[in-house]
C-alpha cells in the first residue's frame, strides 16, 4: 500500500479548502470501501481528509414532513432512527439488508453513495477495465458478468452500483447537497450519478472536490407503506444480485400513488418511472403489477449469463407490489 499522511478535518469549508489544495487527496468516511481500494491499490492516495467529525452526524425533520440527513450519520445510525423506521421503512430495510452490523456501524451515508463497483475486473489491478484505466477495455462483457447490469449499460462498461441504500433513497426522491470551494450546490440524487457511455470512468456529475454534506428526503406520507426487498446470493453479508425499495398507496382498488425502484440492475440505483407511470390510477391487481414491471424491463439488454435477472426483476417487482397492495387494502 502506498504511504499517505492523514488530516482531521473539523469543518466544511476547512475539508473542502484541504482537498482542493491536494490533486491527490481523498475525503475519508468511514473507509470501509476507501481503505480496501488502497489496500488493492485501485486507489492511491497521498493524503487522506478524515470527516468523520464534522457536524454533519444529525438526522433532522424539515417542515414539509421530510427529513434532512447529515453525510457523516453512519449506516446503523439511519436505520434505527425512529422517523426513519416510521416515514421511510424501506430506507431502513434497505441498509440492514447491507453488509454486516460491524460495516453498518462504520459506514456513512456519504460514502454508501459514493462506493465503487463490485466488479471484480474494477478491483483487480492486473488486468484491464475501462472504468480503471479509461480506454483499457471491459473484460467483463465477454467474460464474468453474471451479477452485472442488464439496464443503462454500455459496451464500456457494464457493472452495476453496489449501494441498497441508495435504492431507497433514490425512490424517495432524494436531494443531494454539496459544498464546494465555489459554496453550496444541490442535485436530485437520479441525477447524480452519470450515463456510461463511453465514459465509465467518470461517475458522479459532483463538481470536482465536492464534499456531500446533506441528503434530503422530502416528505412523502406513501412512503410510511413502503418495503425492501433483496435478493442475493446467500441470505447474508452480501451484495444484491437484485432489489426493489416500493411504496403503494391504494384507494377503492385502484393505486392512488405509488414510489418504485430498482437496484443492482444498472450503474446507478434505478428510478422505475415507466412502471410508476402504468401503475398509477390504474386497477390494483397482479396483472397491472405485470404490466408495469414488463414496461421497465423493455429497456433491459441482457447479456449472455444475467439474463435471469430480467425475470427475477419482473417477479421481485410483482411480489412486492402484491403484498403492499395486500397490506394496504381499503
Ligand atoms: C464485506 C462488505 C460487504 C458489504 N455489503 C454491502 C451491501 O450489501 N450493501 C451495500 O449497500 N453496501 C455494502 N457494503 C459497502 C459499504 O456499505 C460501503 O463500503 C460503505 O457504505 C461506504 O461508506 P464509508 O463511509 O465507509 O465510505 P468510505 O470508504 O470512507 O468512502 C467511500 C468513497 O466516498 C467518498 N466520500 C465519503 N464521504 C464523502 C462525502 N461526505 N463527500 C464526498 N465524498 C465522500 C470517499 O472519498 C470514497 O471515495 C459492503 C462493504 C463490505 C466491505
Ligand atoms: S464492467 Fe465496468 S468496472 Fe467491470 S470490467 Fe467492465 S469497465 Fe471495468
Amino acid at each position: 500500500m502506498k504511504e499517505f499522511d492523514y488530516r482531521r478535518a473539523h469543518d466544511v469549508t476547512g475539508a473542502v479548502a484541504l482537498l482542493a489544495a491536494d490533486p491527490d487527496a481523498r475525503f475519508l468516511a468511514g473507509g470501509t470501501n476507501l481503505v480496501d481500494l488502497m489496500k488493492t491499490g485501485v486507489e492511491r492516495p497521498g493524503l487522506l481528509i478524515d470527516v468523520t467529525e464534522l457536524p454533519l452526524e444529525q438526522v433532522e425533520s424539515t417542515a414539509d414532513g421530510g427529513l434532512r440527513i447529515g453525510a457523516t450519520v453512519t449506516n446503523s445510525d439511519l436505520a434505527a432512527h425512529p422517523e426513519v423506521r416510521r416515514r421511510y421503512p424501506a430506507l431502513t430495510q434497505a441498509i440492514l439488508a447491507g453488509a454486516s452490523g460491524q460495516l453498518r456501524n462504520m459506514a456513512t451515508v456519504g460514502g454508501n453513495l459514493l462506493q465503487r463497483t463490485r466488479c471484480g475486473y474494477f478491483s483487480d489491478v492486473s488486468g484491464p477495465c475501462n472504468k480503471r484505466v479509461p480506454g483499457s477495455g471491459c473484460p467483463a462483457v465477454t467474460g464474468e458478468h453474471h451479477d452485472h447490469a442488464v439496464l443503462g449499460a454500455s459496451g464500456h462498461c457494464v457493472a452495476v452500483h453496489p449501494s441498497d441504500m441508495g435504492v431507497a433513497l433514490t425512490a424517495f426522491d432524494a436531494q443531494v447537497a454539496y459544498e464546494t470551494l465555489d459554496g453550496p450546490g444541490e442535485m436530485p440524487l437520479t441525477g447524480l450519478y452519470l450515463p456510461v457511455g463511453d465514459t465509465p470512468h467518470r461517475e458522479t456529475a459532483l463538481p470536482p472536490g465536492a464534499l456531500i454534506t446533506h441528503i434530503t428526503l422530502p416528505g412523502a406520507p406513501v412512503a410510511a407503506r413502503s418495503r425492501y426487498r433483496k435478493v442475493r446470493e446467500r441470505a447474508s453479508y452480501a451484495f444484491a444480485i437484485g432489489s426493489v425499495a416500493a411504496a403503494l398507496d391504494v384507494e377503492d382498488g385502484r393505486v392512488r400513488e405509488v414510489r418504485l425502484a430498482l437496484g443492482a440492475v444498472a450503474s446507478r440505483p434505478w428510478r422505475a418511472r415507466a412502471a410508476e407511470a402504468v401503475l398509477t390510477g390504474a386497477p390494483a391487481t397482479g396483472e397491472t403489477f405485470a404490466a408495469a414491471a414488463d414496461a421497465e424491463l423493455a429497456a433491459a439488454r441482457p447479456l449472455p449469463d444475467n439474463e435471469y435477472k430480467v425475470t427475477l426483476m419482473r417477479n421481485l417487482v410483482v411480489s412486492l407490489l402484491t403484498e403492499l397492495a395486500e397490506g394496504d387494502a381499503r
